[in-house]
């Protein structure tokens, strides 16, 4: 755990170092809180959180003398305070056989890493996992996904490529429900340059589900890859359009210096972060806390 909050700490810990510098014995004046505010966001936590922990300052500490200790402090207080809402566990529910989890996100962010890693996890756990390799477009993701499941010990229901992934969605939960498996993993296509064939194979998949179970899919996650900063609250309101996602999951915060966007998406979108990736082996996924994050972060 050390290892992965000093990685996570290179978000603002460059701009802490900023802050010793900036605040050590340092008067707490307009000047120095536009100081402070720049870097908050340069850190990716966005305008609105950044301007609600000046303000917080500005009530608490204005006209006096802090030093770098009290601003972290307030900092992480504040920074786990907005992150504590969407810290929410993901857990299956063990009365769905199978509960099925539908995973979408860009190309690239990690979305077949991520299913691996969660099959892992479930497996260790003694729970059975069915993989549906949805994502036809990209001959790599299949073979992937295929490596995972010889790995885990989980079936992977693949097809050729550039098949139809709503029929292999089908068979999925079809077998996984003749099956009585715990949990299934839908991995899909995430060609966001082409917005409405993206929508309407996403849509294709749900309906076809709902066609065997009509309360699937119980959950869809978001992957975002945390190195894209900003990007990321982009691409949160366009799959919000095309699927009703339930929640995020958020990857690549080891080495990345961008792990203050959690924050503002924890601040703008309310959506549970169920997970975290720090990096790209099986245990590499961690559920998220919103004080061990908020500490990380500050340094
Ligand atoms: P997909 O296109 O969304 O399915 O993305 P992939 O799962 O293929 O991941 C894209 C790349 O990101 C691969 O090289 C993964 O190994 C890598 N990756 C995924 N998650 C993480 C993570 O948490 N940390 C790091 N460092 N790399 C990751």
């Amino acid at each position: 755990m050390a290892g992965f909050f000093s990685r996570l700490k290179q978000g603002l810990s460059r701009s802490s170092e900023r802050l010793n510098s900036v605040f050590v014995k340092r008067l707490l004046d307009d000047d120095t809180l536009e100081e402070l505010e720049d870097e908050l966001i340069a850190a990716d936590l966005g305008p609105a959180v950044a301007e609600r922990i000046i303000t917080k300052f500005r009530e608490t500490s204005f006209g006096q003398n802090v030093t770098s200790e009290e601003i972290r402090a307030t900092l992480a207080h504040e920074i786990s305070h907005v992150l504590e809402p969407v810290a929410v566990p993901f857990t299956p529910d063990p009365e769905k056989k199978p509960h099925v989890v539908l995973v979408v996100g860009v190309n690239g962010t990690g979305k077949t890493t991520t299913i691996g890693k969660m099959a892992h996890q479930y497996r260790q756990e003694g729970k059975s996992v069915t993989l549906v390799a949805g994502d036809t477009f990209r001959a790599a993701a299949v073979e992937q996904l295929q490596v995972w499941g010889e790995r885990v010990g989980a079936p992977v229901i693949a097809g050729k490529q550039g098949g139809d992934a709503a029929g292999l969605a089908y068979d999925g939960l079809k077998r996984a429900t003749e099956e009585k498996t715990d949990v299934l993993l839908v991995d899909t296509a995430g060609r966001l340059h082409n917005k409405n064939a993206l929508m309407e194979e996403l849509a294709k998949i749900i309906r076809v589900m709902k066609k065997f179970d009509d309360t699937a899919p119980h959950s869809v996650l978001l992957v975002l890859d945390a190195t894209t900063g900003q990007n990321a609250i982009e691409q949160v309101r366009v799959f919000q359009e095309l699927v009703n996602v339930s929640g995020l999951i958020v990857t690549k915060l080891d080495g990345s210096a961008r792990g203050g966007i959690v924050v503002a998406l924890a601040e703008k979108f309310k959506l549970p972060v169920h997970m975290v990736g720090v990096g790209e082996k099986a245990e590499d996924l961690r559920p998220f806390s919103a004080q061990d994050y908020a500490r990380g972060l500050v340094g």
